[in-house]
């Protein structure tokens, strides 16, 4: 493959190692590595974090977690000419002159970080992937390490993202699912099919309600139940039988119900308007990514000396953090459209 040479990143200090070199040709490349990250088209050698649908394309080799794998078998994105190295979390694994070694990401089930190493001088590289570092209910709890250079998410990187404590919305929504079975009702949580629809289900566990859930979420849960611990009784959606039962939904899913209730669990239901905007009687703010506290925290513990940031609010957190004091770059210009239904 012809190696990209767009936005070099050379440091100059006489005592540290060089940057490892990153560069963003229509997605992020790393050309000492000759290695891509999440790209969105099939490239010769790529990472892939985790199994959404925008971070995923059929590679001729991928870097990926099992479960990562598994998920991409089941969506049919796997190359079928491809290699997948499915790597465990933690462990270093040799690959020409770097160590690669992935770290729980805590977005969704199987989504990693990746660290990399380069042999030759100990210069390193964090990738975050999609993440957050509060303790979710169907994901590996984040792990961060220190590295020269971090590339990471800033999908809610203004001051206005503040997520209130997950407990407390998830307390929210068992009191609307009660309240609605109690008022004869059907109540409806919609959450994107691998993720939240999962994150809802352990919520539910400790409940007495039946649950139906849609296909997509069926097929998901399916896979990831090994991983998942306990679940409630769940089942596939049947609209005569529905009635008594918590159904878990995509968002945008049609279903016309008599007696139903929605409630979306998102990110974006941060914003006031979000439950007019996504049509729903209510919205809950439960993201499976980073707030604005937390991205702060990422930088603090990783102490890079060099800042890439990609989706989101790359731009105003990154002026925000040279103002503190970091180096730091918007990469691409991947702007993510708010309250989008295929955000996560
Ligand atoms: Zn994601």
């Amino acid at each position: 493959m012809r190696r990209q040479r767009r936005g070099s990143s050379v440091n100059h200090s006489p005592i540290m190692p060089p940057l490892i070199e990153v560069t963003h040709p229509r997605g992020i490349y790393l050309p000492e590595a000759d290695l891509w990250l999440d790209p969105h088209v099939g490239k010769e050698r790529a990472f892939v974090s985790h199994a959404h649908s925008d971070h995923v394309a059929r590679h001729a080799l991928t870097f990926c977690t099992e479960i990562t794998h598994q998920l991409m078998v089941v969506r049919k994105s796997v190359k079928k000419s491809g290699v997948v190295v499915a790597l465990p979390m933690r462990e270093v694994f040799e690959w020409e002159g770097w160590e690669l070694r992935l770290l729980p990401a805590g977005h969704i089930a199987g989504s990693a970080m990746l660290h990399l190493k380069r042999k030759s001088d100990g210069a390193t590289l964090l990738y975050t992937g999609d993440y957050k570092l509060r303790q979710g209910l169907s994901a590996e709890r984040c792990e961060l390490m220190q590295a020269d250079t971090l590339i990471m998410e800033t999908t809610f990187g203004l001051p206005k993202y503040w997520f209130p404590p997950a407990e407390d919305v998830i307390a929210q929504m068992l009191g609307f699912v009660r309240e609605t079975l109690g008022d004869g009702g059907i109540p409806v949580l919609l959450g994107y099919s691998l993720g939240k629809a999962q994150e809802i289900l352990c919520a539910l566990r400790d409940e007495e309600w039946p649950v139906m859930v849609h296909p997509s979420v069926a097929q998901i849960t399916g896979v990831l139940a090994p991983h998942l611990g306990r679940l409630p009784k769940w089942r596939l959606f049947q609209a005569d039988e529905a009635a008594g039962h918590v159904l878990v939904f995509p968002p945008g899913a049609k279903l016309g119900l008599p007696k139903m209730r929605t409630a979306i669990l998102s990110g974006w239901a941060i914003q006031p308007s979000a439950k007019y905007r996504y049509g729903v009687d209510l919205a809950l703010p439960l993201s499976d990514h980073a707030d604005y506290p937390e991205l702060h925290e990422t930088v603090k513990i990783v102490k890079p000396r060099r800042i890439y940031l990609v989706h989101g609010s790359t731009r105003e957190f990154a002026a925000e953090l040279r103002l503190r004091g970091h180096d730091a770059r918007a990469l691409g210009a991947e702007d993510q459209l708010e309250l989008s239904l295929s955000v996560h």
